[in-house]
């Protein structure tokens, strides 16, 4: 069997099905960016392979897959941060203009550029840490022009950096300020004017449904547009508060539903019969110091699937680490190491409707690759605040991952 690349000698987690699926002793064949073969060495084929990596007993997963983003951003919060942690009460802060309209006026003065330059070391400690898919959300500009240039920020950054990006139009995150009571009018702008201009620019479309966010109703109407337009949904749902987002929007055919520590058991049979991915995203509730976790052992029950991402944001998930979003997926939600190495694999590809291309190594599937230097899949979630990453083949190509 002819071929571009072998690894020889790794431990295979294939993450089919959601389980490590071990192989100790393994190779992976990879022929023009695509896993061509998969299996214990002794059983290899014949190959002649261009080139081979050793890879000495590593690890070798799916190339992780971070399926709910807000990397891309003007300016930052650390100012409110510390205030808040000095005792300023948060509506004084928002008083004095802090909060996510903060973040949208730095987004709206920065060029695409800008926006690029400041997300691509953040973006790089990702890819350091295994990444090879991310989805990134707008929703910091609030208005045409600024949304736009977000995607054209992430379109940037898709070019030189090594990983895949997914372009989900959040046009529905906050009310911008200029429509100050006109949340119909806002929600108007949203489907009237943004998503036919977002529609060939973007894959998804998102909505933050909360009570201080947008409705039931206004999301539905939200959706029905962009499905219209050929986009697929998602939502925010059910974090604060439970609005019953989360089972509409899985009525609707989302992709996945995000947040979920509200959600209640006749939501999740909704999720379990339309086999809607639930995103969990643990940086958000360490970093509100959230008491109400979401019911991971109901979510068990009824077989829904999970998958974890770092929720990158400014205000209320700072994190641009995978493993560490793995890590409190563990401490904070009682997931197993396997069920989070799910999370970022098989689960998150399902979330971003990638699943028969990537999430998971077989034959046949784009040959995104984690390689780590360890003995057991456990110690990706057990470490905080160490990768254990050691190469990431993206599209069949060896990565530097200081890049
Ligand atoms: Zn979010």
């Amino acid at each position: 069997m002819k071929s571009d690349l072998l690894l020889h000698n790794v431990t295979i987690a294939t993450m089919v099905g959601g389980h490590y699926g071990l192989t100790r002793r393994g190779a992976i064949l990879i022929d023009g960016g695509t896993i061509v073969w998969v299996g214990k060495l002794s059983a290899l084929p014949r190959a002649e392979a261009r080139e081979t990596i050793a890879g000495r007993g590593r690890l070798a997963t799916p190339g992780l897959i971070d399926c709910h983003t807000h990397i891309v951003y003007g300016g930052n919060r650390a100012d409110e941060f510390e205030q808040r942690l000095q005792g300023v009460p948060y509506e004084e802060i928002a008083a004095q203009g802090g909060g996510i309209l903060s973040t949208v006026r730095a987004t709206r003065k920065s060029s695409a550029a800008a926006l690029a330059a400041a997300a691509r070391p953040r973006i790089r400690n990702l890819i350091r840490e295994g990444v090879t898919t991310l989805e990134i959300k707008t929703g910091y500009g609030l208005n045409l022009e600024t949304e736009i240039k977000m995607v054209e920020a992430m379109d940037m950054l898709a070019e030189d950096l090594p990983v895949e990006i997914s372009k989900t139009f959040l046009g529905a995150h906050a009310l911008p300020p200029e429509y100050h009571g006109r949340q119909e009018a806002y929600v108007s702008l949203v489907c009237d004017t943004m998503i036919p201009q977002m529609a060939g620019r973007v894959d998804a479309v998102d909505v933050f449904c909360e009570s201080i966010g947008f409705s039931v109703a206004q999301t539905r109407r939200i959706f029905e547009v962009a499905k219209r337009h050929g986009l697929t949904v998602k939502i925010h749902a059910e974090q604060l508060s439970h609005m019953g987002g989360a089972a509409m929007a899985a009525e609707m055919g989302a992709l996945s539903v995000d947040h979920l520590e509200y959600i209640n058991p006749s939501d999740l049979a909704e999720l379990a019969a339309t086999g809607t991915v639930a995103v969990l995203l643990p940086g958000a509730l360490y970093y509100l110091r959230e008491s109400h976790s979401p019911p991971v052992e109901m979510l068990r029950r009824f077989q829904v699937p999970v998958a974890i991402a770092t929720d990158a944001n400014p205000g209320t998930s700072p994190c641009f680490s995978i493993l560490t979003a793995m890590n409190m997926a563990c401490v904070l939600l009682g997931l197993t190491p396997e069920e989070a190495l799910a999370g970022v694999t098989v689960h998150a590809a399902r979330a971003l409707g990638r699943q028969t291309r990537i999430g998971t190594l077989e034959a046949g599937k784009q040959a995104d690759i984690a390689l780590w230097n360890v003995d057991s899949p456990a110690e990706l979630s057990y470490y905080l605040g160490y990768s254990s990453c050691s190469l990431v083949i993206k599209d069949g190509q060896p990565r530097s991952i200081d890049a």
